[in-house]
């Protein structure tokens, strides 16, 4: 489903990504780790087209992400980010019913009917009209989860989506990726949750320095890692 080679980018004089090899099979759910600062928002942001690689390919369903379809493969590729960045002053229906209807021009009964599926993909069934302010972080992020869903995408990317939640909000967040996992969503996750990591993810992607370091099943890796950069990573998370 996605296919990247040779990705390289540079911010100013940095190298951030030097040239990352990545496959994520569709169905899959993909665990990228890494120390902060080795490029792992960068490679998210360079598979939604919302970074531009200075060299190297993005293939998202077979088709390469380039200047010309960047626009309308971000919408194939929904995209949570750690921060919810729930539209403040509009329902939760109206969040999810917004992009379909001004980017995909959907009727406001087709984009509502769409939007009621994917709040009950993400248990909020009964939400429509509140305000995102009244929901607990939990709630926001599995409102925002849905509002990805709800433009039909055929992968997810997530950064970290559940470092700003509190501890006991943060396995809501993990379930509604499983659920999505079970029901053949490809996925791709930046996490510090080693737990889900193991129990959930069929990679595991180790990144260090904007390089791949270590790839592999997600239990063998975090078991017995073979490179020195994961095992000094895993170490720190403990
Ligand atoms: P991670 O998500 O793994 O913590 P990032 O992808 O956010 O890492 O950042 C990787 C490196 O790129 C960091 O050194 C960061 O400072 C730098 N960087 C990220 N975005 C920008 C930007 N827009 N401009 C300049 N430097 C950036
Ligand atoms: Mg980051």
């Amino acid at each position: 489903m996605i296919r990247v080679r040779g990705l390289v980018k540079r911010f100013g004089g940095d190298i951030v990504l030097d040239g990352i090899d990545l496959d994520v099979p569709e169905g899959a759910l993909v665990a990228l780790i890494g120390p902060s600062g080795c490029g792992k928002s960068t490679l998210l942001r360079c598979l939604n087209g919302l970074e531009t690689p200075d060299s190297g390919e993005i293939e998202i369903d077979g088709e390469r992400l380039g200047p010309g379809n960047a626009a309308r493969l971000r919408g194939r590729v929904g995209m949570v980010f750690q921060s919810f960045n729930l539209f403040p002053h509009r329902s939760v229906l109206s969040n999810l019913t917004l992009a379909p209807r001004v980017v995909r021009h959907r009727s406001r009964e087709q984009a509502e009917a769409d939007a009621r599926l994917a709040l009950a993909r993400v248990g909020l069934s009964g939400f429509e009209s509140r305000a995102p302010a009244t929901l607990s972080g939990g709630q926001q992020q599995r409102a925002a989860i849905a509002r990805a869903l709800a433009m039909a995408p055929r992968a997810m990317l997530y950064d970290e989506p559940t470092s700003a939640l509190d501890p006991e909000r943060v396995g809501e967040v993990l379930a509604v990726m499983r659920d999505l996992d079970a029901g053949g969503m490809t996925q791709v996750v930046v996490t510090h949750e080693m737990r889900f990591v193991r129990e959930a993810a069929d990679t595991v992607v180790v990144l260090d320095h904007g390089r791949v370091v270590e790839s592999g099943p997600a239990a063998e890796v975090l078991a017995a890692p073979r490179d020195a950069r994961t095992r000094n990573f895993l170490g720190s998370m403990q």
